[in-house]
């Protein structure tokens, strides 16, 4: 039996990005506030000093910023028939854990999504009509448009010390930035980040070719900032320990030095470590939320009432949340009716990696995680997706964030995968390589989707939430696009040998390819394809909302944390000018 709590106003699920800038903006209302963080707490001093935050073994290979998958982890399968079994090694993705979530050892890519992204149903019928779409593709608009949410994009680059050059200003293209990004109202907060090797010959090929590259936008600060927060960011020194590593001078943005502080200055605020949240608790009708239930340190069972509980658990974990509270209908893959776990997406690949001869040196040990060279002409809309046979598109890059000496050895193709010669190949190609590659959008389809699962339970006695998931032809067709355009941007490039590479197939969850997982609590404007509305309010349940990846109707051909900001800060301004106001439904159903 809990021990019950007396009530507070608002309880946050989870302490990354989106639970820090939440607790942020709503601590100053004055409101009694309990943030939940499963992990310990966190600083950059003492948990990321050098030397020992470069130890690769730790943290890149054992992975001790992530999540302990004795703990809770999930079951995978392919497709609807076969039987899921539990991931019990961290592969594919690798969701993050502790105060300051994923964003502590993320690369700090920082996207605005495209026009397209947001309205991608709507855009593609009116250019190409409905037939154009596969029948189990389920392309659906945000509910919200990219001009909606600029100013949020906004608030959030300022927030995160964002270094980048824009390459549409009011409406003017700016040649060197992303000319196909939508119309921005203000500059980057910081200037691009010093090029490496790697994107001075990718600018200078994919020029030639005709393309339109831009440096990527970086959470690495190219020099010293104060943010409108008054948080002081150093300047990047390209250490290259980056993704999958805190950072040592406090120059990646991270949530653990940026809005968290700012939210535990407010005495009405507190934060509650070492605490997981088993469930949301709804009352006798299931059309409010009480509160959560929750385990202390110790292991004793809590319950906290709430008027207002907001779910910022990382996607997945919001899904599984939501999955065994009871919130929302669950999706039925048969029936096609039901909505939370509906709308499952993941990241695409392919690409090509590029091997010189030894007069050109790629120093590929210095970098930062976002140090990239980017171009979007066969991203989003840019170009016509009757000719290309697929929707959806993705960037195309490269970069250098850093070849560290255990996890970094491109070898060319035909060498052994071991013993003295593959020694000799690796270092003969490791000053003089640079990888070409692609991230691609992936559309969701009827197929693939989140339930609990009918066997396995994680080890509080929940049952698992299970992942069914392929990648279907319009992707299999968008990766061989790109892992092509790689090819010819490598050959342009120079290089005197080429490796290309697509993920497997079908898709495996066992090597690394990214933690960008999105669906599963999607937002729209209709309740019966979406378990949110446009303000990421939960259409059963009022006074419980959503924030993440989860709410993304579909993945895009970039990284999510940047619309995942700007989100949460769109949501925050919802909650106090809109549902503090007049507690309800923001839009009636
Ligand atoms: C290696 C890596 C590289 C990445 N690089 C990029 C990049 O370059 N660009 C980009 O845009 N994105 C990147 N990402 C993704 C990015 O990190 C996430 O989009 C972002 O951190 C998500 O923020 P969030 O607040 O939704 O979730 P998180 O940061 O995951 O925070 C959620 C928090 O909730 C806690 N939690 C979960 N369940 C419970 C519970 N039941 N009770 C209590 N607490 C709970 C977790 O412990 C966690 O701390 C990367 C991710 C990884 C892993
Ligand atoms: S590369 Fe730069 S931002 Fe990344 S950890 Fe090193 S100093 Fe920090």
């Amino acid at each position: 039996m809990a021990t019950k709590l007396p009530p507070v106003d608002i309880a946050i699920i989870g302490f990354g990005w989106t639970g820090g800038i939440l607790a942020k903006e709503l601590a100053s209302t004055g409101l009694k506030i309990v943030a939940f963080e499963r992990g310990k707490p966190r600083t950059t001093d003492p948990d990321f000093l050098e030397p020992g935050k470069d130890d690769e073994i730790r943290f890149a290979n054992r992975t001790d910023l992530m999540i302990d998958t004795t703990q809770e982890t999930l079951t995978f399968r392919n497709t609807g028939d076969q039987t899921a079994l539990p991931m019990r090694r961290l592969g594919s993705f690798l969701p993050g854990t502790g105060v300051g979530g994923a964003g502590v050892h993320w690369n700090g890519v920082t996207w605005r999504f495209m026009e397209w992204d947001h309205e991608a149903y709507s855009r593609t019928v009116s250019k190409y009509g409905k037939g154009i779409i596969p029948a189990d593709m389920q392309l659906q608009d945000w509910g919200i448009s990219y001009a909606e949410l600029e100013p949020y994009y906004d608030m959030f680059e300022k927030t995160a010390a964002i270094s980048g050059k824009a390459g549409n200003l009011n409406g003017t293209k700016i040649d060197g930035g992303n000319v196909f990004e939508g119309a921005r109202k203000s500059e980057y907060p910081n200037p691009p980040l010093v090029w490496s090797q790697a994107m001075t010959m990718f600018d200078k090929a994919t020029r030639s070719l005709g393309y339109h590259p831009f440096p990527s936008p970086a959470a690495n600060a190219s020099r010293a900032y104060t943010n409108p927060d008054g948080v002081k960011f150093n300047q990047c020194h390209y250490c290259g320990f980056c993704e999958r590593f805190g950072c040592e001078a406090d120059a990646k943005a991270s949530p653990h030095f940026t809005v968290i502080p700012i939210a535990m200055k407010n005495p009405n605020f507190e934060l509650r470590t070492r605490s997981q949240v088993l469930k949301i608790n709804m009352d006798s009708d299931g059309k409010k939320a009480t509160g959560v239930t929750y385990l202390d340190p110790l292991g004793n069972e809590m319950e906290q009432p709430a008027d207002i509980v907001i779910v910022s658990a990382f996607a997945l974990n919001n899904v599984h949340l939501l999955l065994y509270s009871k919130i929302g209908k669950a999706y039925d893959p048969k029936t096609g009716e039901g909505v939370v776990g509906r709308n499952y997406a993941y990241q695409g690949g392919g690409g090509a990696t590029a091997f010189f001869g030894e007069d050109v040196i790629t120093n590929p040990f210095m970098g930062a995680g976002a140090l990239s060279m980017c171009m979007d002409d066969f991203n989003g809309d840019s170009y016509d997706f009757a000719k290309a046979g697929y929707i959806g598109g993705g960037g195309i890059s490269a970069g250098s964030s850093g070849g560290r000496p255990i996890g970094y050895h491109p070898t060319p193709p035909g060498t052994p995968k071991w013993g003295s010669d593959w020694k000799k190949a690796v270092v003969a190609a490791y000053n003089h390589t640079v990888g070409v590659g692609s991230q691609g959008s992936v559309m969701s389809y009827r197929q693939n989707y989140l339930d609990l699962d009918p066997t396995y339970t994680d080890s509080f006695g929940r049952p698992m939430m299970r992942m069914t998931f392929d990648f279907q032809d319009n992707e299999w067709k968008q990766m061989a696009a790109a892992r092509d355009i790689s090819a010819a941007i490598a050959k342009e490039m120079g290089a005197k040998v080429i490796a290309t590479s697509l993920p497997a197939k079908p898709y495996s969850v066992v090597p690394y390819q990214s933690t960008h997982n999105t669906g599963g609590t999607v937002m729209g404007a209709d309740p019966k394809t979406s378990v949110v509305n446009k303000y990421l309010q939960v259409w059963d349940v009022p006074n419980v909302f959503v924030t993440g990846a989860s709410v993304f109707p579909q993945n895009a051909g970039k990284n999510p944390t940047g619309p995942v900001g700007a989100l949460a800060y769109w949501m925050a301004d919802a909650l106090k000018n809109k549902y503090l106001k007049s507690p309800g439904a923001l839009i009636p159903t």
